[in-house]
Protein backbone atom coordinates (compact mmCIF):
# COMPACT_ATOMS: atom_id res chain seq x y z
CA UNK A 1 0.00 0.00 0.00
CA UNK A 2 1.19 3.34 -0.84
CA UNK A 3 -0.56 6.73 0.16
CA UNK A 4 -0.83 7.79 -3.27
CA UNK A 5 -3.04 4.15 -3.69
CA UNK A 6 -5.40 5.52 -1.33
CA UNK A 7 -7.70 7.68 -2.79
CA UNK A 8 -6.83 10.14 -0.90
CA UNK A 9 -8.00 13.98 -2.09
CA UNK A 10 -4.66 16.19 -3.32
CA UNK A 11 -4.82 18.50 -0.44
CA UNK A 12 -4.45 15.07 1.93
CA UNK A 13 -1.22 13.30 -0.63
CA UNK A 14 0.11 17.17 -0.05
CA UNK A 15 -0.41 17.44 3.69
CA UNK A 16 0.81 13.74 4.00
CA UNK A 17 4.41 15.00 2.12
CA UNK A 18 4.53 18.23 4.45
CA UNK A 19 4.46 16.63 7.39
CA UNK A 20 6.93 13.95 6.31
CA UNK A 21 5.11 10.94 5.95
CA UNK A 22 6.46 9.65 2.56
CA UNK A 23 6.07 5.75 3.09
CA UNK A 24 3.41 4.37 5.31
CA UNK A 25 4.01 2.32 8.62
CA UNK A 26 3.53 -1.52 9.20
CA UNK A 27 0.68 -0.72 11.34
CA UNK A 28 -0.69 2.27 8.23
CA UNK A 29 -0.07 -0.55 5.90
CA UNK A 30 -2.99 -2.93 7.72
CA UNK A 31 -5.02 -0.45 9.54
CA UNK A 32 -5.65 2.27 6.67
CA UNK A 33 -7.17 -0.29 3.99
CA UNK A 34 -9.70 -2.20 6.02
CA UNK A 35 -10.45 1.29 7.98
CA UNK A 36 -10.97 2.90 4.46
CA UNK A 37 -13.58 0.00 4.10
CA UNK A 38 -15.61 1.13 6.61
CA UNK A 39 -14.86 -2.17 9.25
CA UNK A 40 -14.38 -1.88 12.95
CA UNK A 41 -10.89 -2.25 14.09
CA UNK A 42 -9.27 -3.15 17.63
CA UNK A 43 -5.58 -2.74 17.11
CA UNK A 44 -2.53 -2.97 18.78
CA UNK A 45 0.34 -1.11 18.12
CA UNK A 46 3.57 0.86 20.19
CA UNK A 47 3.53 4.24 20.42
CA UNK A 48 5.71 5.32 17.34
CA UNK A 49 4.15 3.23 15.14
CA UNK A 50 2.37 5.52 13.33
CA UNK A 51 -1.18 4.19 14.87
CA UNK A 52 -2.07 8.12 15.24
CA UNK A 53 -2.40 8.95 11.20
CA UNK A 54 -4.09 4.53 11.13
CA UNK A 55 -7.11 5.52 12.14
CA UNK A 56 -6.68 9.16 11.57
CA UNK A 57 -6.54 8.91 7.66
CA UNK A 58 -9.66 6.73 7.34
CA UNK A 59 -11.25 8.61 9.90
CA UNK A 60 -10.50 12.51 7.78
CA UNK A 61 -11.97 10.57 4.84
CA UNK A 62 -15.08 9.33 6.88
CA UNK A 63 -15.73 13.12 7.71
CA UNK A 64 -15.39 14.33 4.21
CA UNK A 65 -18.78 12.23 3.24
CA UNK A 66 -20.28 13.85 6.22
CA UNK A 67 -23.12 16.32 6.77
CA UNK A 68 -23.37 15.61 10.42
CA UNK A 69 -21.73 17.51 13.32
CA UNK A 70 -19.71 16.45 14.85
CA UNK A 71 -19.07 13.09 13.09
CA UNK A 72 -16.11 11.56 14.60
CA UNK A 73 -15.23 11.54 18.31
CA UNK A 74 -11.88 10.47 19.47
CA UNK A 75 -11.54 9.46 22.73
CA UNK A 76 -8.15 9.49 24.56
CA UNK A 77 -6.79 8.49 28.09
CA UNK A 78 -4.14 11.14 28.88
CA UNK A 79 -4.31 15.13 28.15
CA UNK A 80 -0.63 14.64 26.06
CA UNK A 81 -1.98 11.74 23.82
CA UNK A 82 -5.20 14.06 23.03
CA UNK A 83 -2.79 17.14 22.35
CA UNK A 84 -0.79 14.83 20.31
CA UNK A 85 -3.58 13.59 18.35
CA UNK A 86 -5.28 17.12 17.85
CA UNK A 87 -1.83 18.19 16.44
CA UNK A 88 -1.95 15.55 13.92
CA UNK A 89 -5.45 16.09 12.83
CA UNK A 90 -4.78 19.30 12.12
CA UNK A 91 -1.36 19.01 10.33
CA UNK A 92 -3.85 15.86 7.98
CA UNK A 93 -6.77 18.03 7.63
CA UNK A 94 -5.36 21.42 6.75
CA UNK A 95 -7.17 22.90 3.80
CA UNK A 96 -9.77 20.01 3.53
CA UNK A 97 -13.36 21.55 3.03
CA UNK A 98 -15.91 21.71 6.10
CA UNK A 99 -13.09 20.32 8.27
CA UNK A 100 -12.66 21.45 11.97
CA UNK A 101 -11.37 19.74 14.80
CA UNK A 102 -11.71 20.27 18.62
CA UNK A 103 -9.99 19.54 21.32
CA UNK A 104 -11.55 19.08 24.99
CA UNK A 105 -9.83 18.42 27.89
CA UNK A 106 -10.49 18.30 31.74
CA UNK A 107 -8.78 21.05 34.01
CA UNK A 108 -9.84 23.91 31.51
CA UNK A 109 -12.93 25.88 31.46
CA UNK A 110 -15.90 24.50 30.59
CA UNK A 111 -17.84 27.15 28.53
CA UNK A 112 -14.65 28.10 25.64
CA UNK A 113 -15.03 24.53 24.84
CA UNK A 114 -18.54 23.59 24.28
CA UNK A 115 -18.71 27.34 22.20
CA UNK A 116 -15.98 25.81 20.07
CA UNK A 117 -17.94 22.11 20.01
CA UNK A 118 -21.04 24.32 18.81
CA UNK A 119 -19.45 25.93 15.95
CA UNK A 120 -19.73 23.06 13.49
CA UNK A 121 -17.00 21.35 14.30
CA UNK A 122 -15.99 17.67 12.48
CA UNK A 123 -13.94 15.70 14.51
CA UNK A 124 -13.63 16.02 18.80
CA UNK A 125 -10.33 14.34 20.26
CA UNK A 126 -11.68 14.34 24.35
CA UNK A 127 -9.39 13.12 27.30
CA UNK A 128 -10.16 10.94 30.36
CA UNK A 129 -12.11 8.91 29.37
CA UNK A 130 -10.21 5.62 30.43
CA UNK A 131 -12.92 4.40 32.25
CA UNK A 132 -15.69 1.72 30.91
CA UNK A 133 -18.81 3.06 31.75
CA UNK A 134 -17.97 6.23 30.39
CA UNK A 135 -16.94 5.01 27.13
CA UNK A 136 -20.66 2.33 27.27
CA UNK A 137 -22.28 6.15 28.27
CA UNK A 138 -21.12 7.68 25.11
CA UNK A 139 -21.88 4.97 22.61
CA UNK A 140 -24.99 4.72 24.03
CA UNK A 141 -26.04 8.42 22.94
CA UNK A 142 -24.45 8.27 19.60
CA UNK A 143 -25.61 7.06 16.69
CA UNK A 144 -25.97 3.37 15.98
CA UNK A 145 -24.70 3.08 12.43
CA UNK A 146 -21.47 3.96 13.38
CA UNK A 147 -17.20 3.15 12.46
CA UNK A 148 -15.69 1.97 15.67
CA UNK A 149 -11.79 1.71 15.60
CA UNK A 150 -9.51 0.71 18.77
CA UNK A 151 -6.14 1.55 19.60
CA UNK A 152 -3.79 0.82 22.31
CA UNK A 153 -0.55 -0.34 22.77
CA UNK A 154 -1.75 -3.70 24.80
CA UNK A 155 -5.35 -5.02 24.55
CA UNK A 156 -6.00 -6.46 27.95
CA UNK A 157 -8.71 -9.23 28.43
CA UNK A 158 -11.26 -6.36 29.95
CA UNK A 159 -10.97 -4.24 26.73
CA UNK A 160 -10.69 -6.81 24.70
CA UNK A 161 -14.60 -8.56 26.33
CA UNK A 162 -15.50 -4.99 25.62
CA UNK A 163 -14.73 -5.04 22.07
CA UNK A 164 -16.88 -8.11 21.82
CA UNK A 165 -19.58 -6.57 23.41
CA UNK A 166 -19.82 -3.30 21.62
CA UNK A 167 -17.62 -3.87 17.99
CA UNK A 168 -18.96 -5.51 14.90
CA UNK A 169 -18.02 -7.63 13.42
CA UNK A 170 -13.93 -6.46 13.80
CA UNK A 171 -10.65 -7.14 11.99
CA UNK A 172 -8.34 -7.64 14.83
CA UNK A 173 -4.71 -6.26 13.86
CA UNK A 174 -1.73 -6.83 16.05
CA UNK A 175 1.95 -5.53 14.69
P1 LIG B 1 2.47 7.63 16.62
O1 LIG B 1 2.87 6.20 16.77
O2 LIG B 1 1.13 7.78 15.99
O3 LIG B 1 2.58 8.39 17.91
O4 LIG B 1 3.49 8.33 15.59
C1 LIG B 1 4.86 8.48 15.89
C2 LIG B 1 5.50 9.55 15.02
O5 LIG B 1 5.69 9.07 13.69
C3 LIG B 1 4.72 10.84 14.90
O6 LIG B 1 5.59 11.91 15.13
C4 LIG B 1 4.21 10.86 13.47
O7 LIG B 1 4.14 12.18 12.99
C5 LIG B 1 5.25 10.05 12.74
N1 LIG B 1 4.71 9.30 11.58
C6 LIG B 1 3.53 8.64 11.52
N2 LIG B 1 3.39 8.04 10.34
C7 LIG B 1 4.49 8.31 9.61
C8 LIG B 1 4.92 7.97 8.28
N3 LIG B 1 4.18 7.20 7.48
N4 LIG B 1 6.12 8.42 7.89
C9 LIG B 1 6.88 9.19 8.70
N5 LIG B 1 6.53 9.56 9.95
C10 LIG B 1 5.34 9.12 10.41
Amino acid sequence: VEFEHCGFPETLNHNLKNSGYEVPTPIQMQMIPVGLLGRDIVASADTGSGKTAAFLLPVIMKVLKETETPSALILAPTRELAIQIERQAKELMAGLPNMRAVLLVGGLPLPPQLHRLKQSVKVDTMLKMGFQQQVLDILEDISHDHQTILVSATIPVGIENLANQLLHNFVRITI
